[in-house]
Parts: structure tokens; sequence; C-alpha cells
């Protein structure tokens, strides 16, 4: 496995992978979600390119920037063992050089849910994720369902920027209790971990409602609320139930597909999840043919 961590190496190294390639961005502190990323790459291309990059920009005033989790002989072990052939982790001087002033604005479907709640954070998601598909020149990019707002922006940024890249979206890999696997899950103390849980209980209960017929989108996204409202440890940003392509808030009921997600802070730990309706739209090929503006 190759380890790079400037441009110059990058290229070098691009060059020399085979075959077509896979790209799976990550921040590090990888978990069992960014493996299943790494699988599907292997799956679907000849070598994988992995990326983990603490994006500074991506990170709002007040945020977990300085915390973040971060193991990168761990992470390269476990890379390594999953078969990758070249990972570029570099510092951020290499990424933002002094004098950096070109940034990347996603417009309309950046405005709600995470977009509204961490001002300027897609901003930075699309301007490191642009730069990473110009430096990777990958064939496919993987990403994880579990953010979907961030699947949604990056297609709708591939297809207005037309950059030759097709985007794979991988379901969200969870914990046995329903706990969506995250890097920030180690924030949390014994009791928020079993308050954290019943996030998913109450998207499930949700989605259970909506097979049962339920379409009235008040009723599923106040299922959600009503069951959250006693968990004294857990406070809710948001609850939405949105259009799968424009993240649009669904006024009126329909039996078109739907993003139901959900963002809450739990202590000091920011956690999001989210199922796609109806239920069989979260297994494998589901959320890659959902989520988002196809190019
Ligand atoms: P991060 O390192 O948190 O920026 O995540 C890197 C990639 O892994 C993103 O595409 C995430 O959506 C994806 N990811 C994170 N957690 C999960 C999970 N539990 N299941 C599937 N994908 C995930």
């Amino acid at each position: 496995m190759h380890i790079v961590d400037s441009i110059e190496g990058l290229r070098k190294a691009r060059q020399a992978l085979q075959g077509t390639v896979g790209l799976v961005p990550t921040m590090g502190y990888l978990h069992a979600g960014h493996m299943a990323l790494v699988e599907a790459a292997k799956q679907m291309c000849d070598s994988v390119m992995a990326t983990i990059f603490v994006n500074p920009t991506q990170f709002g005033e007040g945020e977990d920037l300085a915390i973040y989790p971060r193991d990168m002989q761990r992470d390269l072990n476990m890379l390594q063992q999953a078969g990758v052939a070249l990972v570029f982790s570099p510092p951020p001087a290499v990424m933002y050089p002094p004098g950096f002033q070109t940034w990347v604005t996603v417009e309309e479907v950046t405005r709600a849910n995470e977009g509204a709640h961490r001002p300027g954070h897609f901003r930075g998601v699309a301007t490191v994720v642009a730069k990473l598909f110009n430096l990777a020149q990958a064939d496919v990019a993987f990403f994880g369902q579990k953010d979907a707002q961030q699947v949604v922006v990056i297609r709708q940024m591939v297809r207005d920027l037309n950059i030759p890249i097709n985007i794979q979206v991988c379901p969200i890999v969870r914990e046995s209790d329903g706990l969506a696997l995250s890097s920030r899950n180690v924030y949390l103390t014994g009791e928020e971990r079993l308050a954290a849980a019943s996030l998913n209980k109450a998207l499930k209960h949700s989605a259970n409602l909506y097979d049962d017929g339920e379409r009235n989108p008040n009723r599923l996204r106040e299922s959600i609320i009503d069951m959250l409202n006693d968990e004294r440890l857990l406070q809710l940003d948001y609850v939405s139930l949105a259009n799968v392509q424009t993240l649009e808030e669904i006024v009126e009921p329909t039996d078109e597909p739907l993003l139901l997600s959900l963002a809450a802070q739990v202590g000091k730990t920011r956690l999001l999840d989210n199922y796609l309706l109806p239920a069989h739209l979260n297994a494998q090929e589901g959320a890659s043919a959902t989520l988002g503006i196809q190019s």
C-alpha cells in the first residue's frame, strides 16, 4: 500500500494504479461503516484509493475540529488489510496553501437540515470533495447513506460541474442496537450511548407507520418527536421528511420515495441518522439509485 501526503506524491502514485479506480474519502478514525465503502469499492473497481483528511473548512466555530478523534496508524493498518492500494493523507496546508481562495458553493440542496444547522459546512465539504475528485481522477467515488444530504450535495455538484465520476452510495452500518456507526460515537458517555440508540428506534417506528400505510407527513415527523421528547439526554436539531432529490420538505401525502432524517445533540455529541422510505430502499443499491440527482 502506498501512503502519500503531498500533491506530487499523489499524482505519481495515481499514475501507477491499474485499471478502474475507486475513491473512498474519509476523515479517518475508521470503523465498519468506512470499511463497507472500501469493500464496495473493491467489488466494483480494480484499484482502491482512500483519503484520510479531517477537513478544517467543513467545521464551524465552536465545533469539534480540535478534538476530532484520530488514529492514523490504526487506520492505515485497517486499510492495508482491506487491500487498499493508495492512501492520501495530506496535512491541512497541502489542501489549503497560503493564498487559497476558491470555493465550491452548492445552493438549494444545502439550505435545509445540516446546512441550516452548520453554516458553511457544505461549502467546505463541496470544496474539499471537488479537490479530491480532481486529484484522484477516480472512476467511482463511494459515500455513505449515513450522510444523506452530503450525497445529495455531491451529486448536485458532480452534475452541475460535469465532473466525470460515478457516485455510489452504501447503506448505513449500525451497532446491534441500531445506532449508526460514527467516529463521533467515542465521545458518548455510557448513559448517552444508551440514549443515542433511541434515535434509530424512533426513525424505525416512523418507518413502520409508513409501511402500515401512514402517508401524512406531519404524523410521520411527529411520531419521532413524540418518541424522543422523554429522552432527557437528547436534544433534537431537526426531523425532516423530504424529497430525495431536492430535499424540499414534504407537505402533502405522497407515495414517492422519501428521505426521513434527523440530527440530535446527545450531550456534547451531534449525531445523524436517516431512513429512506419505503424501507426496501435502505438495502444495497437502494440509496445509490434513489438519493440525489443523477448525472
Ligand atoms: P467521515 O469519515 O465521517 O467523513 O465519513 C466518511 C464516509 O463514510 C462518508 O461517506 C460517510 O457517509 C461514510 N460513513 C460514515 N459512517 C457510516 C456508517 N455508519 N455507515 C455507512 N457509511 C458511513
